[in-house]
């Protein structure tokens, strides 16, 4: 096969195949010759790992993923590209692709079936208008997976890897820093995708904790708590939760001051740890009272 990323091989490839880019399906994809090999050599891509990408477009990164894991399952929901796969992945023997959405497929048992015996990772260019739902289903059903490493919006990179505290943090901030430690790898220019989206791109990193140090009593209502934290920013944390989770602001003050802190704390102020016991203690008090 041709070189995926120059521009007239692909066109060519789109063409003859009378492919046309779906804006819907976040369908950008890599022509800088740099990107992919970067993103799987810093993604664990390797003889040991047995390696998932989500959204193979026309099969760029799964080469490069394939040419250095032991094995490659792709996740892809745009069947149209079946017919470019074939032809651009035909010499790789350890590539098995999916036709599927990733949001519906059960991934820990994906996992079982094809990666038995191997450490798993996950490498992506991740479709942008799904990236938070994709990154907290791989982090929330607790997958057998050492680390993901994924190209999302600048924006959202800076998010997710933002230091608590600091005002960048949101809501996902706290909930992947729950179950992992979130790097920036590198920047990556609107001018290497095809077509260029209107915004730049960075490479995160998560690494999944294994012992997690703290963890919360009931995790729903952990994550419950931090959603409604940061539902009206310019709030205050007691004013914000009283008011989204719908309990009495003197309890939601009461479990703030139980934890150590103001009752004029801000949400982007507190630490993991510090959600994870408020938490903890607004839920022993709304289940302690009877009006609630
Ligand atoms: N990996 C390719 C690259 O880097 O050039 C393509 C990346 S492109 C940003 C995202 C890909 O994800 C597209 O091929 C798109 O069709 C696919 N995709 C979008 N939504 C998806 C979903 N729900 N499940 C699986 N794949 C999806």
């Amino acid at each position: 096969m041709g070189d995926l990323t120059n521009i007239s091989v692909l066109k060519r490839l789109l063409e003859k195949n009378g492919f046309t880019f779906s804006k819907s399906l976040g369908q950008n994809f890599i022509i800088d010759p740099a990107v992919c090999p970067k993103i799987a050599q810093m993604g664990s891509a390797d003889k040991e790992h047995g390696v998932i990408e989500i959204g193979t477009g026309v099969g760029v990164l799964t080469a490069e993923l394939a040419k250095r894991a032991k094995k490659v399952v792709a996740i892809e929901i745009d069947t149209r590209l079946k017919p470019v796969l074939e032809e651009t992945l035909s010499e790789y023997d350890n590539v098995e692709i999916i036709f599927a959405d990733v949001m519906k497929l059960d991934l820990k048992k994906l996992i079982n079936d094809k990666f038995a015996g191997m450490k798993v990772a996950v490498c992506a260019n991740l479709p942008y208008y799904i990236t938070s739902p994709i990154i907290m289903k791989l982090l929330e059903q607790r997958l057998p997976i050492e680390s993901v490493t994924v190209m999302v919006q600048k924006e959202a990179a800076d998010r997710l890897c933002a230091p608590i505290p600091s005002r960048e943090v949101g809501a996902v901030t706290i909930a992947v820093n729950y179950f992992s430690r979130p790097k920036v790898l590198f920047g990556v220019s609107r001018g290497c995708f095809m077509p260029s989206p209107k915004v730049d791109s960075s490479v995160i990193r998560l690494d999944m904790i294994t012992e997690t140090p703290y963890k919360a009593e009931d995790e729903e209502f952990f994550f419950k708590t931090v959603r409604g934290a940061f539902s009206q920013r310019r709030k205050t944390l007691a004013n914000s939760v009283a008011a989204s989770m719908n309990i009495e602001k003197s309890k939601v003050i009461e479990a703030i001051s139980d934890v150590g802190l103001p009752d004029t704390v801000r949400p982007e102020n507190l630490t993991v740890e510090q959600f994870i016991m408020l938490s903890d203690k607004l839920g022993k008090i709304v289940s302690s009272s009877p009006t609630q």
